[in-house]
């Protein structure tokens, strides 16, 4: 034995991501049975969340309060992944403790038996193995700072997931006419996918112009669109969520973007 390294199967999760200018991410706010690399996997997506909205912090043109979103959004989805991880672990633990003692028997019964065994292994290393829906399936439906327009998003298991933009989502990936991947188009910030070059969009170039909110408009051309994409506006944040979309931009653009900077959250205990 070269090297070991102990640690302890349990479920270990912080109700609070944030006390005031203290933020945690990573095995600090969530702790879980290490399977199929969704701890290191959450870790970055705790990170990835917290960094935008630490910036548009710093830069100035979000509402402080723009911070709670972080943990309104991954400490929900931290908290299921948790209960995923620690549910596969009691599954494997009861596979492996179930292997029949005629396992190895031969004809046709041990046959089936072989077959029965392995299409359940299969079934349950394929949801550990290729976590599709846990990488890709869950949405931020209840942040303060994404507009719902209604819909319900797909649900989604550790294996798979149905590509939406309802917004919560992440935006559903394609390739771009010019080569680029759909997400290497985006900004800094948010960044405003236009599916029809009529649809004026200037009221808000203008409004995030003046406000300093980093927006890029990105006119779509792609010779194929998943199917998801449905609205000829689709506005998306620099974590590659959806945070609204339509076919025209809203009568009242001052509720978006007072929702986009953060400006609708409500104050809480910590902000
Ligand atoms: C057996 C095992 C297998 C795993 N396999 C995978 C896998 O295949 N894929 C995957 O994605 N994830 C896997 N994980 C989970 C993954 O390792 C963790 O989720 C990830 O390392 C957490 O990263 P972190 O930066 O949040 O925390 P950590 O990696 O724990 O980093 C925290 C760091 O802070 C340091 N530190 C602590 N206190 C202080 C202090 N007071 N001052 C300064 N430094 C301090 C620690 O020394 C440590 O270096 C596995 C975990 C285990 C236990």
């Amino acid at each position: 034995m070269i090297s070991k390294e102990d640690w302890v199967g349990r479920r270990l999760l912080s109700n609070r991501f944030r006390d005031r200018r203290v933020f945690i991410a990573g095995d600090a706010a969530h702790l879980w049975v290490p399977y199929a690399g969704y701890g290191m996997n959450a870790g970055i997506a705790d990170a990835i969340n917290l960094s935008w909205l630490l910036a548009a912090c710093v830069q100035g043109w979000a509402d402080e309060r723009i911070l709670d979103a972080y943990e309104a959004e991954r400490q929900p989805i931290t908290e299921q992944v948790s209960h995923f991880a620690m549910d596969h672990a009691q599954k494997m633990i009861r596979a492996r403790r179930a292997v029949p003692a005629d396992i190895e028997a031969p004809g046709a019964e041990g046959d089936a038996l072989r077959a029965e065994i392995g299409r359940e292994a299969y079934e349950l290393n394929v949801q550990q193995f290729c976590c599709g829906g846990l990488n890709f399936g869950y949405f931020y439906t209840g942040s303060p700072i994404i507009a719902t327009d209604g819909e319900e998003p797909p649900t989604y298991s550790m294996g798979s997931f149905t590509p939406s933009t309802v917004p919560g989502c992440r935006a559903p990936h394609f390739w771009l006419a010019d080569g680029r991947s759909l997400y290497d188009a985006f900004g800094p910030g948010y960044t405003l996918l236009r599916f029809d070059r009529q649809t004026d969009v200037s009221t808000l170039v203008q409004a995030a112009k003046s406000c300093g909110m980093p927006l890029a408009l990105v006119d779509v051309d792609a010779a194929e669109i998943p199917p998801a994409y449905r609205h000829r506006l689709v506005l998306c944040r620099a974590d590659q969520h959806v945070a609204w979309r339509g076919d025209r931009l809203p009568e009242d653009l001052g509720d978006l973007v007072a929702r986009l900077r953060g400006q609708a959250v409500r104050e809480t205990a910590t902000a």
